[in-house]
């Protein structure tokens, strides 16, 4: 199938030749001819497999065909609401008549009652927020919305939105078009879709929640005390765009504070922030301004960062499926990727659980990641001992330069010097007193910025 063979409007044809998409992707092409004839869908197919567009593109087309019907989409983040709203106006962007309105929190109720008066053709929303709406009766569903989509619709239960969600169904007409997008299947969801979905047809593309076959994946085994000297390396050997995820708000703030005091860019995304942090964390690293993003789970699905070329799992994930969603942000449509995952001991249980999930999805197993044998972390400790600030600073008194993708050199003065790679004297956060006095020094014939802390 070609979009040519899609008889769409020559304004979205014109959109999609500027975004330049050649062929619909395989979920797209799945679903395409039964989103235009009206079917109920569940659809699973694998993160960044172009699904935002298997559901907008066929929308515009009912919209046309019926001119006083709207769409609903709710989507479990305010990233995802916004990444879905931004690709909706790049689709119309050439068209009239085709306004948005992306409800979300953390955004003032007056800027959306402005877009909501401009009588939109399409809501996309969060839960919560739409939820506002309908109480302050700024928003009615029920006479118009023809078509519902579910998106994530599996974050959305596990995020805890049931009870919006059934209190929106309650708003909406029962004659509708309802599509739910989801990447796994629990017990939960199968109520869910039998409260939404009328006589609903299956499409699984891929199997669900697998590892697109163009991410490369390896482990790291380090121990808790070495993780943020072991990222430093990592980030200064890596080259491109690279996605952290922490466990919690506290210690994504806490490793994007450091990584930035040894002069690595780096943008920090979590719950805790506001709209506007949130919103400008995204935009620094999307633009390359910062190339190191931290952030929890609330970037594991739906954020869409074109060319991120490495995903650094720092922590594991506490649910197994996040993995797979963690490191879907790489290697979006066909795109090649890598990530990265950290094994400590303390985390053995959750990787254990990761790697059955990963087998029974068919998913390539990391190299050396068949259990991590806590004798075996441990030796890598001992056998690494954390060197003190001192004695690094008398061995680099500039630093020292590494250049991306050199073999470790076992006598690190040996390395050529080269430009362009950050440049980190290791001392880790854990060893370095409160009060170390930090400077900047330009090493002599490099252009290079270099951090070093001193005692
Ligand atoms: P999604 O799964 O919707 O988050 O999309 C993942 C990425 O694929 C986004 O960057 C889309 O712009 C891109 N994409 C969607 N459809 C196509 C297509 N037909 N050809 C190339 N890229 C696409």
């Amino acid at each position: 199938m070609t979009f040519q063979d899609l008889d769409l409007p020559p304004f979205v044809m014109k959109a999609i030749d500027q975004l330049g998409f050649q062929n619909p992707t395989e979920i797209q092409t799945a679903v395409f001819a039964d989103v235009f004839a009206g079917t109920d869908l569940i659809a699973s197919a694998q993160t960044g497999s172009g699904k935002t567009a298997a559901f907008c593109v066929p929308i515009i087309s009912r919209l046309i065909e019926n001119p006083a019907s709207t769409a609903l989409v709710l989507a479990p983040t305010r990233e995802l609401a916004l990444q879905i709203d931004e690709f909706w106006k790049q689709l119309t962007l050439f068209a009239r008549g085709f306004p948005s309105a992306c409800l979300i929190g953390g955004v003032s109720m007056q800027a959306q009652d402005r877009m909501l008066r401009k009588q939109p053709r399409i809501i996309i929303a969060t839960p919560g927020r739409l939820l506002d709406h309908i109480r302050r009766r700024t928003v009615r569903l029920m006479k118009s919305t023809s078509i519902l989509v579910l998106d994530e619709a599996d974050r959305m239960l596990d995020m805890g939105f049931r009870p919006q969600l059934t209190a929106i169904r309650d708003e909406l007409p029962k004659s509708r078009q309802t599509l739910l997008f989801s990447a796994t299947w629990s017990p939960e969801m199968d109520s869910l879709s039998k409260e939404y979905l009328r006589e609903p047809k299956r499409i699984a593309v891929g199997t669900v929640s697998k590892v697109a076959p163009t991410i490369s994946s390896r482990t790291i085994t380090t121990s808790q005390q070495k993780k943020n000297e072991t990222l430093l390396e990592e980030v200064g050997r890596l080259r491109g765009q690279v996605l952290i995820f922490a466990r919690t708000q506290k210690r994504t703030d806490r490793l994007a504070r450091y990584l930035e005091s040894y002069g690595v860019k780096s943008a920090c995304l979590h719950g805790g922030r506001t709209q506007g942090q949130r919103k400008a964390a995204l935009k620094a690293f999307s633009t390359g301004e910062s190339r190191v993003m931290v952030a929890t789970d609330i970037a594991a699905r739906g954020i869409d960062v074109a060319g991120i070329q490495t995903v650094i799992n720092y922590d594991l994930p506490q649910v197994p499926e996040d993995y797979i969603h963690r490191i879907g942000r790489t290697g979006r449509a066909g795109a090649s990727g890598e990530a990265v995952t950290f094994l400590v001991p303390e985390e053995r249980l959750e990787w254990r659980d990761i790697v059955a999930l990963l087998k029974k999805t068919g998913s390539q197993i990391p190299k050396g990641s068949e259990g991590v044998a806590k004798q075996e972390v441990l030796k890598a400790e001992k056998g690494a001992p954390v060197q003190k600030a001192s004695a690094l600073k008398a061995k680099h008194p500039k630093g020292r330069i590494v250049p991306a993708g050199a073999p470790k050199a076992s006598n690190p003065e040996a390395v050529p010097p080269t430009t362009g790679v950050i440049t980190i004297p290791l001392v880790p956060a854990q060893v370095a007193p409160k009060a170390a006095v930090r400077r900047q020094v330009i090493v002599p014939s490099e252009r290079i910025r270099v951090s070093l802390v001193r005692r």
